[in-house]
């Protein structure tokens, strides 16, 4: 039996996912907000829909990529939105970076109408989605996460797999996100005190690239931070300040203080009223060294 597929979110993950996803399925149908940047897509054979809920089939699938909790929920709960539409046995699949909790509460909604809710949040930016290199991590229940595995597969090139609790994959993703910004803090502040002693940027990042912290984060960070080349952004500045405030938020809910947390999202608080929200987040950097007196 084959499963009709849709794709929700054609930003700077979406396009390229769908795209990858387009050639195992010919048949996808896409929504995006902005219809203009499905034309690609479409040019390629996808089958453009007028709303989240015509991108749904009875029983089918149905994968977002939207920025943030909002955009899920307008998606789903909004004016023809997915919730209802993909009906008894139908599977929403979620890619977006979000709360813990507005996973739960989207489960819920979707259960009334006998449909399953499953989490893949991603690592990697818009190149590895291009390349599939992704990182998918997957929680949800079993039933679904076994009949979308082999979906999922080739657009990436792991699938974590997490169980059956819903939160579980956002939760993983949110403290990912805050280890790849600690380390930024960590290589901004390093890469400043080894340099007013003398010492190369580039050739700071590239020794530790390939010694002591031989990784994609110290790595490819690395060379970008050393270079201060925030801009055209692969991760926007905002999106990582939103990713901030829900570790802040869900460390509250369970009690856990977070210092390093709240360090960071006032970084790129402080980036966003310097008006570099078209940056990539990494230019948090700029702050560190303007601390320092660095005239950037
Ligand atoms: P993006 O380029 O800003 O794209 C955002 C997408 O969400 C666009 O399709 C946008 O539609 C849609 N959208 C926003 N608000 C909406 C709303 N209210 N209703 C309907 N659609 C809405 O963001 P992105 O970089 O693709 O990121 C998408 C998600 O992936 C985020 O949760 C992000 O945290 C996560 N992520 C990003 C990266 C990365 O490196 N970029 C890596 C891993 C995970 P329009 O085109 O109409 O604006």
């Amino acid at each position: 039996m084959t499963t009709s597929i849709g794709f929700i979110g054609l930003g700077a993950m979406g396009l390229p996912m769908a795209k990858n996803l387009l050639i195992e399925q010919p048949e996808l149908k896409v929504w995006n907000r902005t219809m203009h940047k499905a034309e690609g897509l479409i040019d390629l054979g996808a089958e453009p829909a007028g709303s989240p809920a015509d991108v749904a089939t009875l029983g089918g699938i149905v994968i977002s990529m939207v920025s943030d909790d909002q955009a899920l929920l307008d998606v789903s709960l909004g004016p023809r939105g997915l919730v209802g539409a993909l009906g008894p046995g139908g599977i929403h699949i979620s890619c977006s970076t979000v709360a813990p909790s507005t996973l739960s509460t989207l489960a819920e909604r979707h259960a009334v109408h006998g449909e399953i809710l499953v989490a893949a949040p991603v690592f990697g930016r818009p190149d590895a989605a291009a390349a599939r290199k992704l990182w998918i991590l997957l929680s949800g229940p079993a039933t679904a996460t076994e009949r979308v595995t082999p979906l999922l597969a080739p657009l990436g090139q792991g699938i974590h797999q997490l169980g059956e609790k819903i939160e579980a994959a956002a939760a993983m993703k949110l403290a990912g996100n805050f280890m790849i910004l600690s380390a930024v803090e960590g290589m901004g502040e390093a890469m400043l005190l080894a340099q007013r002693y003398g010492v190369d940027r580039e050739g700071f990042a590239d020794f530790f690239g390939r010694t002591l912290f031989a990784g994609p984060i110290y790595q490819n960070y690395g060379k970008q931070i050393a270079t201060r080349r925030y801009q055209p952004a692969g991760f926007k500045l905002p999106l990582g300040l939103k990713d901030m405030r829900l570790v802040s938020q869900a460390a509250g809910a369970v009690n856990i203080p977070m210092p390093l947390a709240d360090l960071l999202r006032n970084r790129l608080l402080e980036s966003v009223a310097k008006k570099r929200e078209d940056y990539d987040w990494t230019a948090l950097e700029l702050s560190i060294a303007e601390a320092a007196g660095e005239i950037i």
